[in-house]
């Protein structure tokens, strides 16, 4: 009898589940989209994984939780970071990566991978929202666009408006100002992506860029995002198929690596890595070990 193996991410604005086989292929996926935190999007997101699946909950073998709300899952064997899960997906998709990039609702991390496949050192920006979803999340509402259209409108323009203020709340007046001066809206987006861009590249700065990067988090299907940051790293980024499945996907395979110890080993060693939170510098939060279980 084959044996599934579920991993849920719940993040801050989205719940996701994923479905693997004991080959690790992946048979079942969901994104369900939360207003916050919520238990009921968890359980959305598994059941739909399921139906995707078309597999009942008595079919799972093991479960691993991952992201902001990872202890809530219920009937969770063990819980990874993000940083942990997010690494061990993009592995499987792409084994010789060496850098990834996570960029979710509200943080973003870049991670470096080692020649084993195991994480090195990560850098993660918690603190505010420049450099995250929810920046463009607030270019969008200035714009009065939808979030899945900014990337596209952001291609179309040239990126020489000066953006000033990489603080979410000031950056959107500032936008909003700009929108009453006239400017085009393409321009707007393209200077914006242009200046988040620059954030990330910040980040990466912290660990050191690495070739193959890997673009994973739901702002990886925003193609301004990916196209803005490539020209910020001058580097090919790879987007997988679902990268905002990527730590689900993850914890999934962890689940599996724990039921087949002597074939895959345990999954502690992922745990090797030192890193550290970022931040602007304006919130007054020094920056810190981050902390991985
Ligand atoms: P989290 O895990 O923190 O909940 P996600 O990795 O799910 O975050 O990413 C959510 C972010 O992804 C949103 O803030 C939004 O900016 C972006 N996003 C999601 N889907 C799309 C899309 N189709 N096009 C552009 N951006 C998207």
């Amino acid at each position: 009898m084959t044996s599934y193996f579920l991993g849920v991410d719940l993040g801050s604005t989205t719940a996701k589940a994923a479905i693997v086989d004991e080959n690790a292929a992946l048979v079942g996926s969901s994104v369900v989209q939360m207003g916050a935190v919520s238990r009921q999007g968890m359980r959305r997101a598994i059941d739909a994984a399921l139906g995707q699946a078309g597999l009942e909950a008595g079919d799972i073998a093991r479960i691993v939780g991952t992201g902001y709300g990872r202890r809530l899952v219920p009937g969770v064997d063990r819980t990874f970071t993000e940083i942990t899960c997010h690494a061990r997906g993009v592995v499987e998709w792409q084994p010789d990566a060496g850098l990834v990039i996570d960029i979710g609702g509200q943080d973003s991390k870049a991670i470096t991978i080692d020649a084993l496949g195991l994480v090195d050192e990560f850098a993660m920006n918690d603190r505010c929202a420049s450099g995250t979803g929810r920046f463009f999340e607030v270019l969008a509402r200035a714009l009065e666009c939808e979030v899945q259209e900014i990337g596209a409108l952001a291609l179309r323009g040239s990126a020489d408006l000066e953006v000033s203020s990489m603080c979410a709340t000031f950056a959107e007046t500032e936008i909003v100002s700009l929108v009453a001066e006239g400017a085009d809206p393409a321009d707007i987006a393209a200077s914006v992506h242009r200046a988040v861009a620059a954030r990330i590249l910040g980040l990466v700065s912290l660990v050191g860029k690495r070739t193959p990067v890997v673009l994973t988090g739901g702002v990886a299907k925003n193609p301004g995002a990916v196209e803005f940051l490539a020209r910020a790293l001058d580097a090919t980024l790879i987007v997988p198929r679902e990268p905002q499945i990527t730590g689900a996907f993850g914890a999934a395979l962890l689940a599996r690596d724990a039921a087949e110890p002597s074939t895959r080993g345990e999954p502690l060693p992922l745990i090797s890595a030192t890193g550290a939170t970022t931040d602007c510098g304006r919130c007054a939060v020094p920056a810190g070990r981050g902390l991985l279980d």
